[in-house]
């Protein structure tokens, strides 16, 4: 297992709880507008792994979850026994995914080891390749979805409302979706590090608050769950 990036203490990334976030690198999709693009490199850090296992050991009274997030942490062949580490120590865990992977999903349900999933859905499901890289597929996010409802499992889906996505790619990605626990619709950021090619696209203006408040109302008519 590799760790590349380590914030100690979140307020933010597990619903309600202080969290550590681990950030494990490597990622099968190719998101413009991605926030993590070092972790798709290969000279990302790797942290020492018996010095996150002392980190967890002495903050058990301070921290209530660890939150395993990417990149794409599906694609780590040991994750199962590496999430197992954690849970041992008795946090609650979280696992970020862009739910390109039913199958380790299906895994990972088995193993009973996650706590709460947040899955991305980024685009209408035929405008995926353009948005999310040449593999990236809607059905297959949909299917991870499907497994998560289907096991009774505590998750949300996330949408990143970037600037290229208008009223109604939005309304119809709430369409393709099935009804979920927890819709949240983040505003967009430009990332710090993109490629050249993208210089254009990363530079729209992104939705004000207030219009993201309108579409979340728009989307709710199929997501009765939604937040901003
Ligand atoms: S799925 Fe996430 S980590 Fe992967 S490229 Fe997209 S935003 Fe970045």
């Amino acid at each position: 297992m590799t760790v590349a990036g380590m914030v100690k203490s979140s307020f933010v990334d597990y619903p309600g709880l202080v969290s550590c976030v681990l950030f494990l690198p490597g990622c099968n999709f190719n998101c413009f507008y991605c926030h993590n693009r070092l972790l798709m490199e290969s000279e990302y850090q790797r942290i020492d792994l018996d010095y996150i296992d002392e980190f967890l050991n002495s903050r058990k009274d301070m921290l209530d979850a660890v939150v395993i997030t990417g990149g794409e942490p599906t694609m780590q062949p040991d994750l199962i026994p590496f999430m197992l580490k954690i849970k041992e120590k008795r946090f609650k865990l979280k696992l970020d995914t862009n739910g390109s992977s039913p199958e380790v999903i299906t895994k990972v349900l088995r193993a009973g080891l996650v706590d709460y999933f947040a899955v991305d859905y980024k685009a209408p499901s035929a405008r995926y390749p353009e948005i999310a890289g040449g593999k990236a597929g809607g059905e297959t996010v949909i299917n991870t979805i499907r497994l998560l409802l289907e096991s009774r499992a505590d998750f949300e889906v996330r949408t990143t409302v970037i600037p290229q996505l208008d009223t109604h790619d939005l309304l119809q990605m709430a369409r393709e979706l099935p009804i979920v626990p927890r819709y949240v619709l983040n505003r967009y950021r430009k990332p710090d590090n993109y490629l050249p090619c993208d210089e254009e696209r990363v530079n729209v203006t992104p939705y004000s608050q207030k219009r993201l408040d309108a579409l979340a109302d728009a989307i709710r008519q199929y997501q009765p769950n939604t937040v901003t």
